[in-house]
């Protein structure tokens, strides 16, 4: 099992995020091994602002090891502010083969339930069956652009399988959790020609789906000039699914263009 690269320590955790579907998050791991290649928002973040410099650097983790000292700290002032809780916009909590990370998203979890805090979760790793055992009203997602395990070795090479997260999501399903899926960056057939049918299909046991574009790869305004038609006929493929089997959904911004 790999090793978190190091322990970092933090001022402050839980903030108001500008993602249209999140009320606050936190962030308690710098970098993701996953590593994702659309590119991951999060990494060309950091870059920006210079905390990260390589996607080598990105791809080693630090734990921020004083998280659930700040959340007790935090929780008291903000928890009447607070919807939900997401983790993360700008990691992964169950990245794939690291116990340490787990173990902190884990924690988390749980003294923000036991404040009445409901948390959203969303990965590309193994959601763990013990989350079954908190808050009902929490949600769990996974992230799911495609069932080739090819096109993801070479997007999210560090993620876990398409399968994987499948089953582990599934499991929570039939015991009765919330869950949902993010069909995010939605890939355009000049990065991969697939049938979005197969994805749906996939994860028709799913309390709510959330579809978006590819927002951040230049090869698909330069490689897919019909991308605006393709998005609009995706995204009603996803509304009308959805309504079809009375799954709750979100269409991102700027997916359905005029
Ligand atoms: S899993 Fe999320 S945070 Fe991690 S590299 Fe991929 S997009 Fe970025």
């Amino acid at each position: 099992m790999p090793q978190v690269e190091g322990h970092i320590q933090r001022k402050s955790m839980l903030y108001k995020t500008g993602v249209e579907y999140g009320d606050y998050t936190l962030n308690f791991v710098q970098g993701c091994a996953h590593g994702c290649k659309y590119p991951c928002y999060a990494f060309l973040l950091k870059k920006r602002f210079g905390q990260i410099k390589t996607y080598e650097e990105w791809i080693k983790p630090y734990l921020v090891s004083n998280t659930l000292e700040i959340l007790d700290k935090e929780i008291p002032r903000l928890k009447d502010k607070i919807m939900s809780v997401h983790l993360s916009f700008s990691t992964d909590p169950f990245m794939m083969g690291y116990p340490e990370i787990e173990k902190m998203s884990i924690a988390v979890i749980k003294k923000l339930n036991a404040a009445g805090i409901k948390c959203t979760v969303l990965t590309k790793g193994i959601l763990p069956i013990t989350l079954a055992d908190f808050s009902k009203e929490n949600e769990y997602g996974i992230t799911l652009i495609s069932l080739d395990e090819e096109y993801r070795k070479k997007m999210e090479p560090g993620s876990a399988s398409y399968v994987e997260r499948l089953v582990a999501l599934k499991k929570l399903h039939d015991k009765g959790c919330k869950t949902w899926v993010s069909i995010e960056p939605y890939p355009t057939p000049n990065l991969i020609d697939q049938d979005l049918k197969k994805i749906l299909k996939a994860v028709r046991f799913v309390d709510k789906i959330i579809f978006g574009r590819t927002n951040y790869c230049k090869d698909v305004t330069s490689g897919y000039p019909e991308h605006k038609k393709f998005y609009n006929e995706r995204a009603k493929e996803v509304i009308d699914f959805c309504n079809e089997k009375g799954i709750a959904f979100h269409i991102k911004n700027k997916t359905i263009t005029e």
